[in-house]
């Protein structure tokens, strides 16, 4: 096990994400895929955690089989909507006892249906949890970045000056996936005007469905380009999709790795094709 602040510091590192299956068929596919990355050696993995705690111990049991039955380092994500101080110190001290060493520290999402009534708990903002772990202490901690912008920014000047103030406290960032490197090396440079040079890790999603992709870039406020869609457009059938979503993919971990990112974390959807197909297509880049 080790922190991530460390392995950052070691040189560029490579991670996978996966989320907390809602099935006991969802769970045994999740079961393989972990078995088929293991191999490749990921730096660290990391387990989502539904807003507001709906899947506080699905995340938290997955997080610590991980740990206990195989060799990768994990990384719980833990959202503060909805919790109080309490709740998160009873989840911290958890993590601690089971030697658990790296949060992501997040905001979350409200509930869609969350009425003027909610209750959105104890923090108002993620910075305010980084701020709690490190008091907590023991854990390296990361936090979201929005190459794009976070869909609730007014504006870009104050997205990025709230992200500033957040990166500053947390020890690396982790990025919403993007389709194009510039948007990553202009938050980049943008949060380095404000004096902030934490390592921020590129978030890579690989296009399995045009349909899937499309829905989950407009939650997430990433544009999803014309090139791209014509290249996705042109490919025969679902397959072919795929392989145009993996050179896609491939491509712009190529270009991320040239301009000198931290590390490129993977957002697998708990399968293994694509990302094992990218990893052996960026080859020694990536130390395979
Ligand atoms: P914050 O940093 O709090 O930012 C949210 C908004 O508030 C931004 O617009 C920001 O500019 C603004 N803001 C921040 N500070 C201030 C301030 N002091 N005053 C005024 N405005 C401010 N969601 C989940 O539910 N579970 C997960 O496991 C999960 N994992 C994720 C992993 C990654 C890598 C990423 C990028 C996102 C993930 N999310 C997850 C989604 C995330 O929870 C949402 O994007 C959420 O809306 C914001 O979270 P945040 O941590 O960026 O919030």
């Amino acid at each position: 096990m080790a922190k991530i602040s460390d392995l950052l510091a070691g040189g560029p590192t490579v991670s996978f994400e996966f989320f907390p299956p809602k099935t006991d068929a969802a769970a045994l596919t999740l079961g393989r895929t972990i078995a088929e990355l293991e191999p490749l050696h990921p730096s660290f993995v990391s387990v989502t955690y539904g807003a507001g705690g709906s899947t506080r111990h699905r995340t938290r049991d997955i997080v610590v089989w991980i740990a206990r039955e195989t060799d990768i380092t994990p990384m719980a994500h833990l959202t503060c909507v909805g919790h109080t101080r309490a709740e998160i110190t009873e989840i911290l001290e958890n993590y601690r006892e089971a030697g658990i060493e790296n949060i992501l520290a997040l905001y979350g999402d409200p509930p869609a249906d969350a009425g003027p009534d909610y209750d959105h708990g104890d923090f108002r903002y993620a910075v305010e949890l980084v701020e709690f772990i490190k008091e907590f202490g023991g854990f390296s901690v990361g936090v979201a970045a929005h190459p794009e912008l976070h869909p609730r920014s007014p504006d870009r000047a104050t997205d990025r000056r709230f992200l500033a103030e957040k990166l500053a406290v947390a020890d690396f960032g982790v990025t919403q996936f993007f389709f194009e490197a510039d948007h990553y090396f202009r938050m980049v440079e943008e949060v380095a005007e404000h004096g902030v040079t934490t390592p921020i890790i590129p978030g890579i999603m690989p296009v399995n469905s045009v349909k899937a992709i499309k829905r989950m870039a407009e939650l997430s406020g990433a544009h999803f380009p014309d090139w791209l869609a014509e290249r996705l457009t042109a490919a025969a059938d679902p397959a072919a999709v795929r392989q145009v979503g993996i050179e896609v993919a491939t491509e712009m971990c190529r270009e991320l790795l040239e301009g000198g990112v931290p590390g490129l974390h993977l957002y697998t959807l708990n399968r293994s094709n694509a990302t094992r197909e990218i990893y052996a297509a960026l080859g020694t880049a990536v130390g395979s």
